[in-house]
């Protein structure tokens, strides 16, 4: 299906824009998008370089930043100038991290306690969304330079415990680096998607999302069904992940050496150095039986038999916490439909083993671990973009969908794009006294005329009590189901009569026609919106004279002969106004109009008043 971009705002047409997928993560953060020509979601890197941006900020004396591999390295040399770890920070307070401070080896100021974190860096204060806003400005500029165009639009993942505060600073961060973000999804949904789970309609499956990071451990329990993610529970440490692996190791190799833990502290290059051989071994035991390398001429030795041992009670926790999660969702390990594993920890064979056991099947390995977020980001950034066909046609409504009001205006219930099942109800009423019954004609549609659209269906709502004109409460429903069949809903709501019609597919048009009727809101926008002016500018005209020969009728005791001719002339070159098509015409005799009738309508209130006050009737 050809694209095209469609800016309502401005009714101009657009050029395909991309929308990207980003893994903002604690320890590493990357970008995806889907691959034009295979379909399939690729994580974006440049040649000879890892996907994977590690989340560090280095600032240098003159305050530029640099973020990524680079910025890592600082972490040995530049400690205090150099930030990782951001977002664990995102909506916390002082008080809310303080039992972890002694782990951030940058300045965080303690001075408001209670208020949101700042970081201090020289001289300057950072907030975490700043800091975030440094990594996501890196990934921007980073798919920027790979793909060759602008990136303007995201959507970015969190993990599924984040709360709406943690969520909003995310969004936040995102405008800051220029990104509009369209959407914050979960990463565990982000994870699952990347599987193909929840591609499917019909499918219904409850998913265990095991994410062991560097720095963090989560567990998500997912339900899936109609498309749509709930989670059930989740559960987690967010101090426990592969960072924790690796000062183990550091430990094993500190106790077998003459040094002591007091040495590492007092020399910090030497600290990371140590670390960074950890991380190295342990990767290394991923695949392999033992590691050896050498530091300042010191041996460096580990085994992966002597590895497992060590970080045994660290996944014992991870299982427990597993445990905690399906009792929360009151379930038990047979109801899990899938296991799937994300992070780059959960390459270590001891994980993958601990938790296939504890679920007592296979778990989902195949796609890359550290990139499975962001590539699921990406197939959800590809369905917002409305590339994805199959998904469009179920998931959202191609078209808007509305009934005609007076004057054969189009009145959208259901704009284009929602989600469906989808339901809307609004409220109308009659314009003429003792209107025994309402036409509804059911239209699908961008413009602002229904008899552009398509007619769905039309029904009559009859039986309707007598009342005065504006009176009657007639509320119209839409249902839209999953399966795009439409129910209109017609309840006078004073008296309870009421109508339903079922209205078929508004799913079955051809993508041409689809896009036809696209283009044309687009080609007659500026039309449509004069149009629109000229017929809202008639309505009122039209109800300004019912109103005031009521009115007259009714009071013309009251009113002097020269109001009487005033306002009969003036209502004259009104009703002539309405038949030329000249909105601001129109509306000039509707002001002039009401500008006579003003001094006597207030009179007339007035006695009204003071009659009914008086007890007596007028
Ligand atoms: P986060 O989601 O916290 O940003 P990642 O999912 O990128 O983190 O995981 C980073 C962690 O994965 C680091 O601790 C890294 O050392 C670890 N890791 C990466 N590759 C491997 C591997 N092959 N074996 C073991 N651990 C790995
Ligand atoms: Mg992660």
């Amino acid at each position: 299906m050809a694209k095209i971009g469609i800016n309502i705002a401005t009714g101009s047409l657009q050029k395909e824009e991309i929308i990207v997928g980003i893994d903002l993560g604690t320890t590493n953060s990357l970008v995806a998008v889907i691959h034009p020509g295979t379909n399939q979601p690729v994580a974006l890197k440049e040649h000879n370089s890892s996907s994977l941006v590690p989340s560090v900020i280095y600032f240098d004396e003159n305050r530029n930043i640099t973020v990524g591999e680079e910025a890592r390295g600082k972490l040995i040399t530049a400690p205090q100038h150099t930030i990782f770890s951001a977002k664990r920070l995102i909506g916390k307070s002082f008080n809310d991290i303080k039992n972890n401070a002694s782990f951030f080896s940058y300045k965080i100021i303690d001075d408001d306690p209670e208020g949101l974190v700042k970081v201090q860096v020289g001289d300057k204060f950072y907030s975490p969304v700043d800091l975030s806003s440094f990594i996501l400005k890196e990934l921007k500029q980073r798919a920027e330079h790979i793909l060759k165009t602008p990136v303007n639009k995201a959507v970015i993942t969190v993990p599924a415990y984040f709360n709406d505060a943690q969520r909003q600073a995310t969004r936040d961060a995102g405008r800051l680096a220029g990104l509009n973000v369209l959407r914050i999804v979960n990463e565990p949904t982000a994870a699952s998607l990347a599987y193909g789970l929840g591609l499917d309609k019909t499918e219904e499956k409850t998913i265990a999302v095991y994410d062991l990071g560097g720095g963090t451990f989560d567990i998500s329990i997912l339900r899936i069904s109609n498309g749509i993610f709930e989670v059930l529970s989740t559960n987690g440490d967010t101090y426990l992940g592969g960072d924790d692996m690796d000062n183990l190791i550091v430990s094993y190799w500190i106790q077998g050496s003459g040094l002591s833990k007091e040495d590492l502290k007092l020399n910090a290059a030497f600290a990371q150095s140590i670390r960074l051989k950890a991380e190295l071994a342990k990767i290394h035991l991923s695949v392999n039986e033992s590691f050896e390398d050498e530091l300042n001429g010191d041996k460096l030795l580990i085994t992966k038999l002597s590895f497992n041992e060590l970080i045994q009670p660290l996944v014992d926790k991870t299982i427990a916490a597993c445990g905690a999660a399906l009792k929360d969702a009151a379930l038990k390990k047979e109801d899990i439909d899938v296991v799937v594993m994300v992070g780059g920890s959960t390459r270590v064979p001891l994980v993958k083993e601990s938790v296939s056991n504890f679920f007592g099947k296979p778990v989902n390995d195949t796609v890359n671990p550290d990139e499975v977020v962001a590539l699921g980001a990406a197939i959800q950034a590809d369905i917002l973009a409305g590339n994805n066909k199959d998904f469009l046609l179920l998931d959202i409504t191609p078209l808007s969908l509305g009934i005609e009001t007076m004057g054969g205006l189009m009145d959208v219930l259901i704009p284009r794009n929602s989600k469906i099942p989808n339901s809307v109800a609004r409220q109308y009423t009659t314009h003429k006294d003792g209107q025994g019954g309402i036409k509804i004609s059911v239209y699908q549609g961008e413009r602002d005329m229904v008899s552009d659209n398509r007619k769905l269906a039309e029904f009559n709502l009859t039986g309707i009590p007598g009342m005065p004109a504006g009176l009657p409460k007639v509320e119209v429903s839409f249902m839209l189901n999953a399966d795009g069949i439409l129910m209109v809903k017609a309840k006078e709501l004073r008296s309870g009569v009421e109508q339903t019609i079922e209205v078929k597919s508004q799913l079955d048009l051809t993508d041409q026609a689809l896009e036809k009727m696209l283009l044309d809101s687009i080609t007659h926008a500026k039309d449509d919106m004069d149009t629109r002016a000229l017929v809202e500018a008639r309505t009122t005209g039209e109800q300004l004279l019912a109103t005031t020969e009521k009115f007259i009728q009714k009071n013309a005791v009251y009113l002097t002969s020269e109001e009487m001719m005033q306002t009969s002339a003036s209502m004259q070159a009104l009703q002539l106004s309405l038949t030329m098509g000249d909105k601001d015409l129109i509306q000039t005799k509707v002001e002039a109009l009401n500008e006579i009738s003003r001094p006597y309508a207030e009179r007339v209130m007035n006695l009204v008043v003071a009659a009914a006050m008086k007890g007596k009737e007028v």
